[in-house]
């Protein structure tokens, strides 16, 4: 069995994912071919977002919105402390600083209760400049965008949706990779959506945004990337994983009810024996990774090993327990519920071609 089954994925679309990539071959634009645009308004449609604007990777899609936004040294950008290190690298890059925020029991995402407190304690402190959130769609649950957004609006912050894991995912309808200001996904392979190597996107409804996001992904181009007015990075997608991505993309729909029917029996047989995830009504979930709390972690990990079956843990560590955070000066006990889970998590193989 396989944690994330991509070679069951390829036997499926091998006769179309190779035909698209053939036709790559064939014509020959390696870089920003037309396949990139193709994906780009498919995306678009699909999320239901004015702008995508692909680059070469889930980080730098976040690195380019912090970019956009002007994140600066003196800022202060809030995140999970519960999340994959990229979402908080980013912050730090800019020479901005990541202030932590403790997560919601139930979904796993980010608790907006705590997030104001952090808001106001950063403005009673007056060191660092409140400039923005990223919020996490963890696990592929998309983060309590109502209420944070409400929160973004009541301190004048801009709202980042870090989609990398959430992708498919909705709240009432509306789309993962359409809250917030910007939102960035990823397109690593073992992401809900994922290429065959690096990608990543940028979605936005903001025009002057959007056109800032091409030039920066191209050396901050002008006219053309040897008009430069701007610094800028070199981020695109590679025509040939567009080319894949696009027969991906296609199938995307199929494999989210599949993954939406094995988390729900998952959820049926583990709910006495583990504290399972849990999605609010009206939201829906893309199942990045099912992943369960449980007291005696190591020994139920040991019992699925017996049975052929891998789990992975998925984190073991918060953001404020890094070695690259210690000097922002957090304690053990400054975040009791993510500290718990990165105690008590581990994840169970969630894809779309399970055999239930
Ligand atoms: C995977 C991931 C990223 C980074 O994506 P890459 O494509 O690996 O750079 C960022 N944030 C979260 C939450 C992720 O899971």
């Amino acid at each position: 069995m396989q944690f994330i089954d991509l070679a069951a994925q390829y036997m499926h679309l091998k006769a179309r994912i190779n035909k698209r990539i053939q036709a790559v071959l064939d014509h020959g634009h390696y870089i920003m071919g037309p396949e990139v645009q193709e994906l780009e308004e498919k995306l678009a449609e699909y999320v239901g977002v004015k702008h995508v604007i692909t680059c070469a990777n889930g980080t730098d899609a976040l690195t380019l919105a912090m970019m956009v936004l002007d994140i600066k040294p003196g800022d202060a950008v809030f995140c999970p402390t519960f999340t994959f290190f990229a979402t908080a690298e980013v912050i730090a890059y800019e020479g901005a600083i990541p202030v932590f925020v403790d997560s919601d029991e139930a979904t796993f995402n980010i608790c907006p209760i705590d997030l104001e407190k952090r808001i106001q304690a950063t403005m009673a402190d007056g060191i660092l400049t409140p400039k923005a959130i990223i919020a996490v769609d963890l696990f592929g649950l998309p983060a309590n965008y109502p209420e944070i957004q409400k929160i973004a609006d009541k301190y004048n912050l801009k709202l980042v949706e870090d989609a990398a894991q959430g992708f498919g995912g909705e709240i009432n309808g509306k789309r993962a990779g359409s809250f917030g200001d910007i939102a960035t996904t990823s397109f690593f392979p073992a992401k809900p959506l994922g290429c065959y190597g690096d990608g990543g996107a940028i979605f936005t409804n903001n025009d002057e945004y959007a056109e800032l996001l091409r030039s920066y992904r191209v050396h901050g181009k002008g006219i053309d990337k040897y008009d430069n007015v701007r610094i800028g990075m070199n981020s695109r997608l590679d025509t040939i994983q567009a080319a894949i991505l696009l027969e991906k993309l296609a199938e995307f729909p199929i494999e989210l009810i599949n993954r939406n029917k094995a988390a729900e029996n998952y959820s049926t047989t583990l709910a006495a024996k583990y504290r399972i995830p849990s999605v609010p009504d009206g939201y829906v979930s893309s199942w990045a990774q099912y992943t369960v709390l449980s007291d005696d972690r190591d020994s139920e990990m040991m019992k699925y090993k017996e049975q052929y079956v891998p789990t992975m843990i998925y984190y073991r560590a918060c953001m404020h327990q890094q070695t690259a955070f210690s000097q922002l000066g957090y304690q053990e006990g400054d975040f009791p519920i993510a500290e718990n889970m990165a105690k008590k998590a581990f994840s169970i193989p969630m894809h779309g071609y399970l055999r239930l």
